[in-house]
């Protein structure tokens, strides 16, 4: 696929900026804080809705502006598609495909597809489980946009299921003299929450393993290549509720058995204790966790290969090449690391890369790319 262009309407610095791609690479340069992250923000949130660096629309707007709004015009293999997204600081988003406004937005997913790769992605190996669960789910979304939907609904069972523990728990020690009664229809409510966990969390677990299996190998493949053969990766799914086979109901019971045996503990803490928000992926390089005992050249090496091998199954699903963002990243991987990633690209994904300075750049690649440079939000 290939972005034509991207037109930015009080987004973030930029006030009105149209941007023309006209080269299979385009290398933003400019000096901190001038727009560049910005821009590739820009076209994460037309991807995936979402940005990794804010959860609230506000921050995404143009300081004092009401709205901001992003549009695109991108060539697929099955036609053109222009694609625009109005953020309004009430928090109210409206997605426009082909001028027409969508009332779902998982339509405008799945659209644009794009692999992101920054300096940021290192959390990846080392940060809280939460940061591999979103980027599973973030891959998830790109290959079967259903799934922010499902994802959406367990969310919404979750917080349910928390509220009505913690107004348990609550009333535990506040040992209301209507205590029997009051316990009897908590009991009926909560074992209602339970059946719609198991189901809603059933669906989120299955999902993941399934892409964590199929990205396995691909990055086990570029893990290898990148660091001569010497290291063996291993990616394994840590299920907070552990499964042995992929069948929507054995996998609804075993969440059933789970929440039973924990029922005494979800009650004290006054918050759920099964289910995949619980999750862990766990790396390991040669057999030791990355997460602490891999070094940073270790770590970052692990990191490209997941990346890599994002893009491979993307592909590989979708049928044709996604967009890769390469967000400040190619100055910090060595010279073995750079001409890996700059192999695996070619000339086959449509590549955007920021930087501050060109001095890093493969003269041959510097030829052959479009070259824009950002100041203040221009
Ligand atoms: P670096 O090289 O440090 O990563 P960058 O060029 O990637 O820099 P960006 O993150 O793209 O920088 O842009 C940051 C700039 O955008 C900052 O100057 C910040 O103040 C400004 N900015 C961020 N959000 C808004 C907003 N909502 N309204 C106006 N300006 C904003
Ligand atoms: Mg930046």
């Amino acid at each position: 696929m290939y972005l034509k262009n991207i037109h930015l309407y009080s987004f973030r610095n930029y006030t009105d900026q149209t941007v023309q791609f006209k080269a299979q690479k385009t290398i933003i340069v400019g000096n901190n804080a001038q727009g560049k992250s910005n821009l590739l923000e820009a076209i994460e949130l037309l991807s995936t809705l979402k940005s990794h660096r804010v959860s609230r629309d506000r921050e995404l707007i143009l300081e004092d502006a009401q709205t901001g709004q992003i549009l695109a015009n991108l060539t697929r293999s099955y036609g053109t598609s222009e694609l625009a997204l109005i953020l309004r600081s009430s928090g109210r988003r409206t997605v426009i495909l082909n001028q027409e406004p969508l009332r779902r937005h998982i339509d405008f997913l799945g659209i644009l597809n794009a692999v992101q790769f920054s300096s940021l992605d290192l959390e990846l190996v080392r940060g809280a489980p939460e940061v591999r669960r979103n980027w599973v789910d973030t891959l998830l979304i790109q290959l079967e946009p259903v799934y922010s939907h499902i994802l959406q609904q367990y969310n919404q069972v979750l917080r349910q299921r928390n509220a009505l523990l913690k107004e348990i728990r609550k009333r535990e020690l506040a040992n209301q003299n209507d205590k029997t009664e009051s316990f009897s229809s908590d009991v009926s409510q909560l074992n209602l929450w339970d059946h719609q966990l198991a189901e809603t969390g059933s669906r989120v677990t299955r999902r993941r393993a399934r892409v964590i299996e199929r990205i396995r190998s691909l990055a086990q493949a570029w893990h290898s290549s990148i660091s001569g053969k010497t290291e063996i990766l291993q990616i394994k799914y840590l299920p907070n509720v552990n499964w042995i086979e992929d069948d929507p109901i054995q996998v609804q019971q075993a969440f059933l058995e789970k929440i039973e045996q924990r029922r005494l503990a979800e009650q004290q803490l006054g918050t759920t204790v099964v289910g995949p928000h619980r999750d862990e992926i766990e790396f390991t390089i040669n057999h030791t966790p990355a997460k602490s005992y891999g070094s940073q050249g270790q770590q970052r090496t692990l990191v490209l290969a997941l990346k890599l091998a994002e893009l491979k199954l993307l592909e590989e699903i979708i049928g044709e090449p996604p967009l890769l963002l390469l967000d400040d990243v190619l100055a910090e991987l060595d010279a073995n690391r750079q001409n890996q990633l700059l192999e695996a690209i070619q000339d086959r994904f449509q590549t955007l890369i920021t930087t501050t300075h060109l001095n890093s750049f493969d003269p041959q690649w510097l030829k052959s790319s479009q070259i824009l440079s950002v100041e203040k939000g221009q």
